[in-house]
């Protein structure tokens, strides 16, 4: 399974996070149904251009200058920053992670594939890939390719040498406009960077063969990045490149404007909420998670604070019957194997979280329904795939120092006794360090107030 991974001239924001939480979920998930997994991930750490059309200026140059640092330190400490935000919203790091400029050899060998078997052409400024040696182009979109050719003007007019206007570029020169360009390698068709989609596919067929099983990536991926991958991969292989392609949906940020439009997140679109700005404001980053989860991954997910409220609030109450649960214990009763069964039904129906979510609380409901506890087995193994940590919020919130502990003891005895005073005066003596007590049948319950 291949993930197109961060391009790391900034953080990332929280819109492509949820593409990632997406890809962990379909991971998880397999590996729940029991396949070994070989997750690949690429860091794009190589500048590339601004936008799509192969035009404007360079990402991770124009990041460096902002904050007078080098594009190389740029990359590592983005990158850093990345891995941080995965670790906190208990993302599996991939097994496999993969550089761009680690892998330029690869890049050059599969560019020379490309020229050898006829589907590529060099000019004075680049080398391109020619889409007319590729029929099958148009059949991942069912776009036509005219209408492609619109966002690609500006590079016809600035490479006189390219054939079609919907050629897209294996590899820049370092001439022209890239005159300057800092990170630069040796090539055959000299000093210069490679294109951003020939990475993905040098990569992915280096470490999981030429034809994958799974790939990952989001939505936008759709209409260039996911082509051009697949027209450098089949037309140097000959093979199909990929047997299952998967695109997370965008994050719409607040509410529709006056004409109707949606928004989705993006660094230029003026409204960038980090995993910090999150933290920042005092939510837990897996309640962005349970967020996540609260939409099915091909449905877009409309972002307000009174939504992520409402996600803490959820993901606060699950954490508290967690705890709960693990103090009462008990027997799993048979009514959960429905639960179960729906669980994994819904997993499997094309990764159907909102479904599983359901199934998950009306577990809780029922079990709170009938003071039946024993649910926690089923909870942290349906957390295998939700990711919530649950297992180890529970245990920290059940952890009690033994002072604490044997104050309850002594309360249990008083209240036997009779000695409603002395029980009285540990019960506030509790309170005042932030435990709670709750009598009831099963016992004396209590939990952290802070
Ligand atoms: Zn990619
Ligand atoms: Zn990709």
């Amino acid at each position: 399974m291949y993930s197109c991974g961060l391009t790391v001239y900034n953080y990332a924001h929280i819109g492509n996070l949820r593409t990632y939480i997406f890809s962990d979920i379909l991971r998880r998930t397999l590996e729940y149904e029991g396949y070994d997994v070989i997750h690949v991930m690429n860091v794009t750490d190589v500048g590339h251009l601004t936008s799509d059309a192969d035009e404007g200026e360079d990402k991770l140059e124009k990041g460096a200058r902002e904050v007078g640092k080098s594009v190389w330190e740029i990359a590592r400490f983005y990158e850093e920053a990345f891995w941080k935000d995965l670790d906190l919203l208990n993302i599996e790091k991939p097994k496999i992670i993969c550089r761009a400029t680690e892998h330029i050899p690869d890049m050059i060998a599969l560019i020379q594939r490309l020229i050898d078997r006829g589907h590529a052409y060099e000019t004075d400024q680049a080398v391109y890939f020619d889409i007319s040696t590729f029929p099958k182009y148009t059949e991942f979109t069912r776009q036509p390719l005219e209408q492609k050719v619109v966002g690609a003007r500006e590079e016809v007019q600035e490479d006189p040498g390219k054939k079609y206007p919907a050629d897209f570029a294996l590899w820049f020169k370092a001439v022209g406009r890239f005159k300057n360009h800092i990170m630069r390698w040796d090539s055959p068709w000299g000093v210069g960077f490679p294109g951003w989609h020939i990475e993905c596919s040098a990569m992915a067929m280096k470490y999981l063969g030429e034809t994958l099983d799974i790939h990952t990536g989001g939505e936008d991926h759709i209409w260039v990045h996911h082509p051009n991958e697949i027209a450098q991969s089949e037309a140097a292989t000959g093979k199909q490149f990929v047997r299952f392609w998967m695109h997370g949906s965008f994050l719409i940020v607040g509410d529709r404007n006056a004409s109707g439009e949606e928004k989705r997140m993006g660094k230029s679109e003026g409204n960038f909420i980090r995993l910090q700005t999150l933290i920042d404001k005092g939510y837990d980053p897996l309640a962005y998670r349970y967020a996540c989860l609260m939409a099915h991954y091909r449905q877009k997910l409309r972002f307000t604070w009174e939504s992520m409220d409402a996600a803490a609030a959820g993901y606060a109450s699950l954490k508290e019957f967690a705890a709960r649960a693990k103090q009462i214990g008990g027997e799993e009763p048979p009514w959960v194997d429905e639960y179960r069964r729906r669980f994994r039904a819904a997993i499997e129906d094309d990764l159907n979280m909102p479904q599983a979510m359901a199934a998950v609380s009306e577990m809780i409901r029922e079990a709170e329904t009938r003071k039946e506890y024993g649910v926690l087995d089923a909870l942290y193994d349906f957390d295998r795939v939700l990711g919530l940590r649950l297992r180890e919020s529970a245990e920290a919130a059940t952890e009690i120092d033994p002072g604490i502990q044997a104050l309850i003891e002594e309360r249990e005895q008083a209240r036997k006794a009779k000695d409603w005073a002395r029980a009285d005066q540990i019960r506030n003596q509790l309170a005042e360090q932030g435990i709670i007590l709750e009598d009831t049948p099963s016992g004396t319950l209590w939990r952290r107030t802070r």
